[in-house]
């Protein structure tokens, strides 16, 4: 039994078949520039990867050229079992706090949904669409907000005027929602126990942090879009709103420039002119100030977060490092995890620097706080939510 988790961008699909018993990932593969004058096509399946290029008009095109690589390169549909479809969804509001079979009423409400997620919920509905038509199984959403609903109404309500944010559904939701979920759920059974207050810091390239109380989610750091909170590789995360009043009026700038320049121009990439780290690591050791400047500022908020969600939480258990940068960069977890000694937690150097695919402790067995590096794996979550779902309709 296998599930096709997909996750279906303006341009783009990605995907996974999965099989949710094992986690093995079977297959994987990417569809990009969709509608251009040239798509790219990457599929990768028992170890070999096949690349293709031609002109893939629309996301209906993209998944049949996608379905007939299974049976042209493998693994063949008819052998690959496939019970049920997966889709990540960006946004599900307040409607959803977790998974869905898509219905006629689902489609509609997150459809509804996207004045919230303009760039993300219709893209994401393209892909349901075309995999709809083209796969005749049950088709299951699995929302990155889900998570979220259980924020308290202190955490997820901002101190805007009342009237205006409940008209047009102003409010933190947060994002990266499955990853969270995932990796909280592993350091516990990694802990063995459940009653513990966790810190996640999914660091990707787009970055969030979240505060989790016996395995649910009491804050988080994104808010009403993936903009809010850490610096990221290319958005601003935290910043005075009046920013944008005074850029309108100083430097003319629109509403659309503004977007462009919070969400793509800012971050590492606009404090240091790379956003990948590995890039701003190698510009820092050859003495490139404003490289060793955007460190300096991403380990700041990232230790600004940890201590107020301390706080928030009345106490503090465990740290999970995932994602691309939280998994790989033993020297910014070094550096952030070197500011909370005076809170007692420390840092193992020797096993914080090996790599590895495993679960794993990097503080020492008497530090105050055990943290954890967890390889974060949402279309694993994606597909066993999926299966959860499947399971309650026979
Ligand atoms: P993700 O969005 O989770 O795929 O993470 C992508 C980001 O991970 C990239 O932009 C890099 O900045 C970062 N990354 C990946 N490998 C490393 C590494 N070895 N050291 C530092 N950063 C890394």
């Amino acid at each position: 039994m296998t599930v096709l988790v997909i996750n279906s961008g303006s341009s783009s699909i990605k995907y996974q078949l999965v099989d949710p018993e094992s986690g093995e990932a079977i297959a994987v593969g990417l569809v990009e520039q969709i509608g251009e004058s040239t798509s790219r096509v990457k599929h990768t399946y028992d170890g070999e990867k096949h690349e293709y290029e031609q002109r893939l008009a629309d996301h209906g095109e993209g998944l049949r050229f996608v379905l007939d690589l299974f049976d042209s390169v493998g693994p063949s549909l008819a052998e690959a079992g496939i019970v049920a479809v997966g889709h990540r969804v960006v946004q599900g509001g307040d409607n959803f706090n977790g998974p869905a079979l898509i219905t006629e009423d689902v489609r509609d409400l997150i459809e509804e949904l996207a004045p919230l997620a303009p760039l993300h919920n219709p893209a994401n509905l393209r892909g349901i669409d075309v995999a709809r038509e083209l796969l005749d199984v049950p088709h299951v959403v699995v929302f990155d907000t889900a998570f979220f609903q259980t924020l308290p109404e202190e955490a997820a309500r901002y101190a805007l005027n009342r009237e205006v944010a409940d008209r047009y559904g102003v409010r933190r939701y947060g994002a990266h929602g499955t990853s969270h979920q995932y990796v909280s759920h592993k350091a516990s059974e990694w802990i063995g126990r459940e009653d513990l207050k966790q810190i996640v810091l999914h660091l990707g390239n787009g970055a969030s942090v979240s505060a989790v109380v016996n395995g649910e989610a009491v804050d988080t750091s994104m808010g009403l879009t993936p903009l809010e909170g850490l610096v990221m590789g290319t958005r601003t995360g935290d910043i005075d709103p009046a920013v944008i009043f005074h850029l309108s009026r100083v430097a003319g700038m629109s509403i659309d420039e503004l977007d462009d320049l919070f969400n793509k121009k800012s971050g590492v990439k606009g404090l240091a002119g790379e956003n990948d780290m590995r890039a701003v690591w190698d510009m820092a050791d050859s003495g490139d100030e404003n490289a060793r400047e955007a460190l300096d500022i991403y380990v700041h908020r990232l230790v600004k977060y940890i201590g107020s969600y301390a706080a928030v939480m009345g106490g503090l258990d465990v740290i999970a490092f995932t994602a691309g940068i939280g998994e790989n960069d033993d020297r910014l977890r070094a550096e952030v995890l070197e500011r909370l000694a005076p809170f007692g937690v420390k840092i193992d150097p020797e096993v914080n620097a090996v790599r590895g695919d495993n679960i794993r402790a990097i503080t020492t067995a008497d530090s105050s706080v055990t943290v954890l590096v967890i390889p974060t794996n949402e279309e694993l979550a994606i597909a066993r939510q999926t299966m959860d779902v499947v399971a309650t309709l026979s």
